[in-house]
């Protein structure tokens, strides 16, 4: 999909803009006049002239309220730096609705870049830290599974010295990262129910898996886990819950912290009840750690057979 831009006002020339989008190696640029924004989710660059404030840019997250008109929600100021060394948490995630009295005492005081949607919600927010643009709401999300798929299967593991991880899932982190997709890990761990270990060495476990793929430059958004379990459960912890997969609570979950796109998100695991059944989530089902006839999802030989489906499926 292209990335769409209105220049508005005196804004930078599409030169400039340009010759930043090509150090991104973003080739599908359209720029719109005012007149083709309506339903588009597109970036306004626009630059008010008046410039009394020491900063050069002002970025904010804004909603097409109208041809023409855009509510700001959030803005942050780069403080004079170039549009190209800001951050990639220059824009946050959340937007909130500021008062119009905190807009109107920064009107036409900077260089506004703004991120506007048709559709009153958010597209693809401008950012510079390496040249990278980042799609700041709306994300799509690849949701992985974590025993048998991020680390290799194993009696319960629940400690950092018993996980190997699986390093041929790394590519497909590494593509769902460079298209910007959120990743988010959905686990059973039945072993809290069966008294094997606790929800905190679950976390602390979970934090150090995190740090570990950091390192390896694999970012992953969220861990949810589900102690729950059912027959085999002891104390609080037997019982039938909706977070446990294959009902779709921790899914909800990340739903309701996470804005997702979910017609074009993923889901990888290695068990049929991986294969969760929510309109417009694909899940892919690797074969070899459990049964997985009357499975309801494709299933694969190997991760690679996988990352090759994936590459065709969200071409
Ligand atoms: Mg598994």
């Amino acid at each position: 999909m292209a990335l769409k831009i209105l220049l508005k006002g005196s804004s930078p020339s599409k030169e400039v803009v340009e010759k930043v989008l090509n150090k991104q190696e973003l080739k599908e640029v359209e720029f719109l006049s005012s007149d083709q924004t309506a339903g588009q989710d597109y970036l306004l660059l626009e630059n008010a002239t008046n410039l009394n404030y020491d900063f050069k840019y002002l970025i904010g997250q804004a909603r097409a309220r109208g041809q023409g008109e855009t509510e700001l929600l959030e803005y942050r100021e780069n403080g004079g730096q170039e549009l190209e060394l800001l951050g990639p948490d220059f824009v946050r995630n959340e937007a909130k609705v500021l008062s119009s009295d905190y807009f109107d005492g920064h009107q036409g005081t900077g260089i506004r870049y703004f991120l506007a949607s048709g559709e009153g919600r958010f597209g693809i927010a401008s950012t510079a830290h390496k040249n990278e643009l980042i799609e700041v709401e709306h994300r799509p999300c690849l949701f992985l599974d974590r025993d048998g798929i991020i680390n290799e299967e194993g009696d319960y593991p629940h400690k950092i010295s018993q996980i190997i991880f699986k390093e041929e899932l790394f590519p497909i982190i590494s593509w769902a990262r460079k298209k910007h997709y959120r990743v988010i890990v959905l686990t059973n761990q039945a072993g809290i129910a069966r008294g094997f270990f606790g929800p905190r060495e679950v976390e602390q476990l979970h934090t150090e898996m995190d740090q570990e793929l950091r390192k390896r430059g694999f970012a992953v958004d969220a861990w949810y886990y589900c102690p729950y379990y059912w027959p085999k459960g002891e104390g609080a912890y037997k019982k039938h819950s909706l977070l446990r997969k294959p009902a779709p609570g921790m899914l909800l979950k990340a739903l309701a912290d996470f804005q997702i796109n979910l017609d074009k998100s993923l889901m990888i695991g290695d068990k049929i009840s991986d294969a969760l059944q929510m309109p417009g989530l694909k899940s892919y089902i690797l074969e070899g750690n459990y049964d997985l006839s009357d499975c309801p999802a494709d299933t694969f030989s190997d991760l690679d057979a996988i990352y090759r489906q994936i590459l065709e499926d969200f071409k």
